[in-house]
């Protein structure tokens, strides 16, 4: 028996590394045990060597900027410090909605700093017609048609659709044809329902229209991220059921591309204020969330993508020892997480030195995880 096999055997979540390393499917109570378990080095360790087998040893990057287009938003979720209430006819201070021009003149931006991904969300604001996005997207491609449109999150498709009085099939249908290339699976939040209704308000939508606005942008070939939001209100039972309907969603109608575990940030937020979260979530947990994934979404969704942004380059170099093999992208100008009080910056250069270190080999990767080069 090896020392690995020995030390599986003594451990709580030995039922589950065990499956994990016969390349089983592992299910709700696998991965609760793997939550539970205080194994967190075993569990990383079980967690890498699928990674190695699943991805190699490269990690991969994505050279992208992020555009916020609107901060306004009807929805005011308690996780956000993003957004500025949106009310008819009444501005904000620091409310904004980029015109067509001052959106693109932030694309060449985003293209001069190199960026092959331009990366769009923003706030729920219903004054925005379907138009307003396709403009947006035809304008990009018209002029740097080279680049990849990864636009809006599920929840604000679902949202455009309903206020547009679209069906998602017609919108997804329009705003491809206007060069929306993928999207970028937010507003998934966690899917459990009492949990998402602590943290976000009903103009988002519920897990349901959440999934099937994905299996309805993967039917028309428009892939994209899956993502959790977790480190607020939400037990390990919450980020297991999430991640096993992201798996049974990708085994109905494929395209997600990745997973990203989303580390809640509190600063600035109403969670924070109300006293519901008094703080971040411990490391200890971040990187059990990032292992889990592994182990949980292996042979199904194969990108454990660490978001840099919200760990912290230090954090995120130990989490892909722990299952990761993509740091997701440079995130240029990124503003969501900013506006909680995270703002590094980080060139190309330093995400392939940070690779590096942990002994890795980085890669430059398209939106679509095509490796473009090695650095
Ligand atoms: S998380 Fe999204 S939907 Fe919720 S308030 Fe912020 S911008 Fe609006």
């Amino acid at each position: 028996m090896t020392r690995l096999e020995t030390l599986i055997e003594d451990s709580s979540a030995a039922k589950a590394l065990e499956k994990a390393l016969n390349h089983e499917r592992l299910n709700h109570q696998d991965g609760l045990d793997i939550m539970k378990s205080d194994d967190l080095h075993l569990i990383g360790t079980v967690a890498d060597e699928i990674r190695e087998k699943d991805c190699s040893n490269k990690v991969s990057f994505v050279q992208s900027y992020n555009m916020n287009y609107t901060n306004y938003c009807v929805a005011r979720c308690s996780i956000c410090a993003f957004y500025r209430p949106y009310k008819k006819g009444v501005s904000s201070p620091d409310g904004y909605t980029l015109t067509l021009q001052e959106a693109l003149d932030q694309v060449k931006d985003g293209v001069s700093l190199g960026a092959t991904e331009i990366h769009i969300v923003g706030g729920f604001n219903p004054e925005l017609p379907v138009e307003y996005y396709e403009n947006l997207f035809r304008g990009i491609k018209e002029r740097w048609p080279q680049v990849t449109i990864k636009a809006l999150t599920l929840a604000e498709v679902s949202f455009i659709a309903k206020i547009t009085r679209n069906s998602i099939e017609e919108l997804f249908t329009r705003l491809k044809r206007a060069g929306l290339d993928a999207h970028t699976g937010g507003g998934a939040e966690i899917f459990d329902p009492t949990i998402r209704n602590i943290i976000s308000t009903p103009p988002k939508c519920n897990s349901s229209e959440w999934l099937h606005t994905a299996e309805v942008a993967h039917k028309l070939g428009i892939p994209g991220n899956s993502t959790m939001l977790y480190g607020h209100v939400e037990g390990p039972e919450h980020i297991v059921d999430h991640m096993l309907r992201l798996r049974d969603s990708q085994d109905k109608s494929p395209g997600f591309l990745c997973f990203i575990p989303l580390k809640f940030s509190p600063g600035n937020t109403e969670l924070l204020k109300s006293g519901k979260v008094t703080g971040e979530s411990s490391s200890m947990l971040d990187l059990k969330v990032i292992a889990t994934a592994r182990l949980l979404l292996s042979n199904s969704i194969n990108n454990i993508s660490i978001y840099w942004v919200a760990l912290g380059t230090e954090l995120a170099q130990v989490a892909l020892g722990y299952g990761g093999n993509d740091l997701v992208g440079t995130a240029f100008s990124e503003k969501v997480y900013g506006a909680t009080g995270r703002n590094e910056v980080v060139t190309i250069e330093r995400m392939a030195h940070l690779v590096r270190e942990v002994g890795r080999i980085p890669v430059e990767r398209d939106t679509f995880y095509k490796e473009l080069r090695l650095l």
